[in-house]
This record gives C-alpha cells, structure tokens and sequence, in this order.
C-alpha cells in the first residue's frame, strides 16, 4: 500500500477547499427560441476529502451540477471548482472519477478490461495489480473475466465505482450510481461505498434520492429547490464516523433525515412542484 493510500490519509489532507460553486446558473436552448433555466445562483462549499451529498426533486438541476463539475457541461453563470481547480484542470489531470446510474460498461470487455479502461484513455500503463486491488475492494474477486451481461445490477455498479476509482482520484463524482438497485443491494453498496471512501478518501459529490442514503454517507446535504434548482439548505451531518448501520435506528439520525424530509416535501408531506 502506497503513502497516499494510508487509511486516514485523506482526513489528514481536510482542510483546504474542496467543492466550490459559486452563482452557478446553466440555462439549456431546447430550440425555437426556447429555453430551459435548470439552475440558478447555486452555491456549494465543502472542504477538500468531505463527502457531499445533492439531494432534490426530480429535474431540478442536480445532475447539471454534477455535470458541470464534471467537465461535462459549460455554466451559463457563475463558476465551480474543486480542490480549487477548474473541471478542464482536474480531467486534464486525471483527478476526475464519475459514475453514473446507467453504469456505461463496455459490454464486450470483461470485468478486469472496463476497468482497466481509464488507463487506455489517459494513456498510461495498466497497473495491473492496482486494478486486482480494486476488484478485490469492490468485492468482484473471481469475476475478472466475466462480460457485462454475465453479472448482476449491483455487480454492474461494482465495476462502475471500481473504474471510476482507477486512476486514484482525487475527485469522485456519483450520479445516483445504485438508483436502479433494490434496497438491500443498494444498503451494502452504500456500506461498501463508505467503505472504500473511507479507505481512499477523495472530495466526494453523491446525487440522490434516498434521504436516508445521504445522510448515512454525507458530512454535509444540500438540499435544492425544484427547477429552476438553487440551493435551499445545506444540512451539517454532524454524525461520528465511522458510521454504522445501527446509527440509522438513533433519534439523532431521525432528526437528519425529518429536517432533509421537511425541506424537500414541505411541513405537509408534499412533494412541490416543478416551477
Ligand atoms: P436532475 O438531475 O435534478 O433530475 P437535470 O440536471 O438532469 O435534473 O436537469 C435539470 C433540467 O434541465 C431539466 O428540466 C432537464 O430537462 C433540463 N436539461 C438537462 N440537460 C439538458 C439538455 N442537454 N438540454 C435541454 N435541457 C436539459
Ligand atoms: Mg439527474
């Protein structure tokens, strides 16, 4: 095991900035002159190596964040950075991990092969035995060879974060990655999550929708308003870690998830509706 991937190593790194958005607005041109406002003045700041979770209704612009941190999209306003890099800095260095809930595997390459992927794509030698490491930490020993379609959804998702971790990121970024899952898989994955971030800590971004999901994992939850999305409340899980999944059954984790409830259905329960 290297320096860098010392278990602790990245609470000992806290402290510098980690997610920065600052005024960020993204409005969508949907043709005819038309156009979609998916996000407005949405400010976030966590700190470097801080697990963050995006919780909100649906089409409210969380993904578009994620997206535009991501490198993947150009805000319309405002600015987002990350370990106080630009997105194009941080792919450009290969600091970025992502994984989404459609887990875009390769589906004729193997286990070991989709993995292995990011290293193609960055040009660099396959560490081979760091991929072993990642097969093994996501709990995928045996299956280096199998294809796709050969595993399981939540074993799918596995080699989605397994890849994603590839080239030891500084950076993760998770867009409901276990959305498609029934809950108990969805529970371990989470524990397994915990788990490996924990071990090989990175400023973590997790969009949801489980409440409970993003309070067990978070140091922090925002929570966005419906379209155009801004953020309501960010929501300081001061919870010790390690977490367990018997905190879950504590008046104070209950406390977490009533406040996430009431910012996001309203003291009655409702879900608001989109703008
Ligand atoms: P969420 O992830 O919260 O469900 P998204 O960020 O995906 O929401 O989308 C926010 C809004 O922006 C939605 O109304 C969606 O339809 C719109 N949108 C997202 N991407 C595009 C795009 N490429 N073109 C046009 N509209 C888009
Ligand atoms: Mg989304």
């Amino acid at each position: 095991m290297t320096a860098e991937h010392t278990p602790g190593a990245g609470a000992a790194r806290r402290g510098g900035t980690g997610i920065q958005v600052d005024g960020l607005g993204k409005t969508f041109k949907v043709g005819a002159g038309r156009s979609v406002t998916a996000l407005e003045d949405a400010h976030l700041h966590t700190e470097q190596g801080s697990f963050l979770a995006l919780l909100g209704p649906s089409g409210c612009g969380k993904s578009t964040i994620l997206r535009v941190l991501a490198g993947l999209e150009e805000p319309t306003s405002g600015q987002a950075l990350v370990d106080g890099r630009t997105p194009a800095e941080l792919r450009k260095d290969s600091e970025l991990g992502i994984a989404f809930q459609d887990h875009a595997l390769l589906p004729w390459r193997s286990v070991v092969k989709n993995i292995a992927l990011p290293f193609e794509v960055a040009g660099r030698p396959v560490d081979k035995e760091y991929v072993a490491e990642l097969i093994a930490l996501v709990g995928l020993t045996g299956f280096e060879n199998a294809k796709p379609a050969q595993l399981s959804g939540g074993m799918r998702q596995r080699v989605s974060i397994a890849r994603a971790l590839a080239l030891k990121p500084s950076v993760l970024l998770l867009d409901e990655p276990f959305g498609a899952l029934d809950d108990m898989t969805r529970q371990n994955l989470n524990l397994e999550l915990l788990r490996i971030w924990t071990e090989k800590p990175a400023t973590t971004l997790l969009v949801t929708h489980g409440i409970s999901e993003a309070i067990f994992l978070s140091d922090q939850v925002a929570v966005m308003s419906p379209r155009p999305g801004r953020i309501k409340e960010v929501i300081d899980v001061d919870l010790p870690r390690p977490r367990t999944p018997e905190m879950m059954r504590t008046p104070e984790f209950h406390h977490f998830v009533d406040r996430a409830s009431e910012l996001l259905f309203g003291a009655d329960g409702r879900a608001a509706a989109e703008a």
